[in-house]
């Protein structure tokens, strides 16, 4: 399901027109803050956006892509396009013996009982990769043709201000982060506030589905309110038991038990009671991690990497 991006007309954007951005870009992953970015585009409060690009990781709650669905239509009407592109189905991928796989931040218990976390490269090979490319594509300079100096997108990034320090530069001379939010001052409960007067107050955390960052009260999310997604959470976690399929096919078996949950037991058994007066651990699994935006991480990072060949 890739649509990738028409190259705008002319087919390339000349060097000597580049006083400012060749293009407005939104980075959308269609959760509470680019939504609500986008909406504010929409509406002329900042900006316009040449282009919206969400990272289809094939993997995101059905709710997600309602509201993207939503999305396309709304930013149609005011003229902005919201294209989809994807390297591919990160579930699918991750479960396929023959096929290359980027590593997902599972959680490990070790042969010595210890606890881990797997490398993460997902969000590089995921989303990062195919952005960049339908940036590069959107300038008229695709992979490997150059970008000349001085031709960059503005890249538009739903980060707000209780998140301020996830706010990075680009690492690309043709791509110039901005973030509106943080400009406006907006807080996620301002953003909430925003999009329940605007009728999209449905618009939930957009994150793979069986993603291990999630804390509890995203395991609870997913159980209580999407049963199909909760299932194929539960079934995928067991199928990664042993690490990923490629790893074992080409005779580097991983080391240690992987997991979804945090606690290193099978998720359809792990405890995801809120916490209470007498339940200290459960504010710690409960607490929801900073997720998974493409451009506020670094590839390949990791707090303790425990895959061992
Ligand atoms: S949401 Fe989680 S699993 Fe999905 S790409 Fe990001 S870090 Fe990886």
């Amino acid at each position: 399901m890739t649509h990738v991006p028409p190259a705008p007309r002319p087919d390339r954007i000349p060097v000597t027109q580049s006083t400012g951005p060749a293009l407005r870009l939104l980075s959308l992953g269609a959760g509470v803050q680019s939504t609500t970015v986008l909406l504010l585009a929409c509406e002329g409060a900042i900006p316009r956006f040449d282009h919206a690009l969400f990272a289809d990781t094939g993997w995101e709650p059905q709710a997600v892509y309602d509201n993207l669905a939503r999305l396309r239509t709304h930013a149609a009407d005011a003229g902005i396009p919201v294209s989809t592109v994807s390297q591919g189905s990160i579930r699918d991928d991750a479960l396929n013996p023959e096929h290359r796989f980027a590593s997902m931040p599972l959680h490990v218990r070790n042969p010595d009982g210890t606890k881990g976390l797997a490398r993460r490269q997902c969000t590089n090979e995921y989303k990062i990769r195919p952005l960049k490319k339908a940036a590069r594509a959107l300038l008229g300079y695709p992979y490997p043709q150059r970008v000349p100096t001085g031709i960059y997108a503005e890249q538009a990034i739903g980060i707000s201000t209780d998140e301020f320090a996830r706010a990075k530069d680009a690492d690309v001379r043709y791509l110039r982060n901005a973030f509106p939010l943080i400009d406006l001052g907006w807080t996620r409960d301002d953003c909430k506030r925003y999009l329940t007067e605007k009728g999209f107050g449905q618009t939930v955390k957009s994150a793979c589905i069986g993603c291990p960052f999630h804390g509890n009260a995203g395991w609870r999310w997913l159980r209580d309110n999407d049963r199909d997604g909760w299932d194929n959470a539960v079934d995928f976690d067991h199928a990664i038991r042993h690490g990923h399929p490629h790893a074992n096919n080409r005779a580097q078996p991983l080391h240690g038990q992987y997991y979804l949950h945090r606690s290193c037991v099978p998720l359809a058994e792990a405890d995801l009671d809120p916490p209470g007066p007498r339940r200290a651990l459960a504010v710690v699994n409960d607490y929801e991690p900073e997720g998974c935006s493409p451009w506020s991480c670094r590839s390949g990072e990791s707090i303790n990497t425990s895959l061992a060949a």
